[in-house]
């Protein structure tokens, strides 16, 4: 069986994946809170464990992988934007108002991460259907003297387990010192972070041991991951972002309530994306959305690629520059493979590039020496590139010109003789206002339709 090597985060190895199972061969990735639209560095992390999903089941077999990602639609971000719609007279009660904002943006991050062409996962479970697990969870910790209530507030004991930090290799004490953790007259430690929290009448509120509640956020993975994948599973991956604290208090909770397993055993983290070198950020105006990206006449495909040719391991940085050279790339490979049928597998190379560490900037690389269309075609959709759903965008114009690129091969060759290049540049010059893209090589003359390309300015050339 091929091999895959992934970069545990927990080891700082790269390391050869072995599954616990390979009939069933599970990961889980955090998912969204789902109060607005998501960003493009929040797309990031979907777009690359996608790869690894489809790596997977290329692998092991389609019917063999379970990927769950969650929907966190408990949270005050969500309370609160529901609330200023109530106050600002919207009808309903305030239950209906934050269920039709989460249905809402659910809706929304479907036809985005659709758009950037991302398997849905196997399972998406909200955080609302599992309230009466976190509760179970939350109780069995303070049984084993793992968590404490206190004045309504269930918080974790982080001094009981010893392993804490593990995961970004600091210690409990270098923690605090670094982290912005809040102190309260509830907390035994500054350190001990909030399972369950109590919700006054304004707020979303569940019944519990300590009071109407709802739970707070890490715990929601720890128990949805638990209930779908079991107390031991193969990947569990997020952007760096969430390495402290939310996951290491994931390993917190459900290495102590479940000490039977082992829970995530390779750690997989994406590093940021920045766009034009700058951090993205509302206050500098390079902030937005996927959908920002998509309403421009940005194809979903493009975004993909961009994301693609930069290893999940490294900072990304996003530019006009790669959304137009990745829009190059692809119309060329799409007008290529058009109605050719994909070959039965994928090249060696993309596969052994994808399986050293999920090494796409390399998959893409080896893609561009590929010669056969139809190994080509084959080769990208491991990566999710070139999937015939996705193609409209690229949808060659009704255009044939290769009468004009005989034409403009003809006078290249007369002009080396005259050494009279006028009518060559002449040529050029009218099909790059016609929207066409000239690419002139020793090897011969291509023309490409672009985004704005105008048949009717061909007209009498
Ligand atoms: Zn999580």
């Amino acid at each position: 069986m091929t091999e895959i090597r992934l970069t545990n985060t927990r080891t700082r190895k790269k390391e050869a994946f072995v599954p616990i199972d390979p009939a069933n061969v599970r990961m889980y990735l955090c998912g969204p809170t789902v109060y607005d639209r998501a960003h493009l560095g929040n797309a990031r992390p979907v777009v690359v464990f996608d790869v690894l999903f489809r790596l997977l089941r290329h692998v092991y077999g389609p019917d063999h992988v379970t990927y769950v990602r969650n929907f966190t639609d408990v949270d005050d971000k969500i309370n609160a934007t529901a609330l200023a719609r109530k106050e600002a007279g919207a009808p309903g009660t305030l239950e209906e108002l934050i269920r039709a904002r989460t249905e809402e943006t659910i809706g929304w991050y479907h036809a985005d991460m659709d758009a950037l062409g991302a398997l849905r996962p196997t399972q998406e479970p909200r955080a609302t259907d599992y309230i009466g697990a976190m509760i179970s969870m939350i109780a069995d910790l303070v049984e084993k003297g793992h968590a404490y209530a206190r004045d309504g507030h269930v918080l974790f004991r982080v001094r009981s387990y010893t392993e804490y930090g593990a995961l970004s290799g600091r210690s409990v004490d270098d923690m605090i010192a670094g982290a912005r953790v809040e102190v309260a007259p509830f907390k035994e430690d500054p350190m001990d972070f909030v399972l369950w929290k109590p919700s006054d009448a304004d707020l979303p509120g569940w019944d519990s041991p300590w009071g109407r509640g709802r739970p707070g956020w890490h715990i929601e993975c720890s128990a949805m991951s638990h209930a779908l994948l079991g107390a031991s599973f193969d990947i569990h991956a997020g952007g760096i972002d969430l390495q402290f604290p939310h996951h290491e208090n994931e390993i917190a909770q459900s290495c102590c309530a479940h000490p039977e397993g082992q829970f995530a055993r390779y750690w997989l983290h994406n590093e940021m994306l920045q766009v034009e070198g700058k951090k993205m950020s509302k206050s500098l105006g390079n902030f937005f959305t996927v959908r920002d990206l998509l309403d421009r006449g940005i194809p979903g495909e493009v975004i993909r690629f961009v994301f693609l040719q930069t290893h999940y391991g490294k900072p990304m940085d996003w530019t006009a520059e790669k959304a137009a050279q990745a829009e190059a790339t692809l119309r060329k490979w799409r007008a290529l493979g058009a109605g050719i049928d994909p070959a039965p597998s994928a090249a060696p190379e993309v596969i052994a590039a994808l399986c050293d560490d999920l090494n796409t900037a390399g998959a893409i690389a080896a893609l561009h020496r590929i010669a056969d269309p139809a190994v080509l075609v084959a080769s990208a959709r491991l990566l999710g590139l070139l999937e015939a759903g996705m193609g409209d965008w690229a949808a060659a114009p009704e255009a044939d010109l290769s009468d004009l690129a005989a034409k403009l091969a003809d006078l290249r060759v007369k002009a080396m003789d005259t050494k009279d290049f006028a009518p060559v540049d002449a040529l050029k010059s009218a099909l790059v206002a016609a929207g066409v893209e000239v690419r002139m090589s020793k090897a011969g003359v291509e023309l490409l339709p672009g985004p704005n390309f105008d048949a009717a300015k061909l007209e009498g050339l």
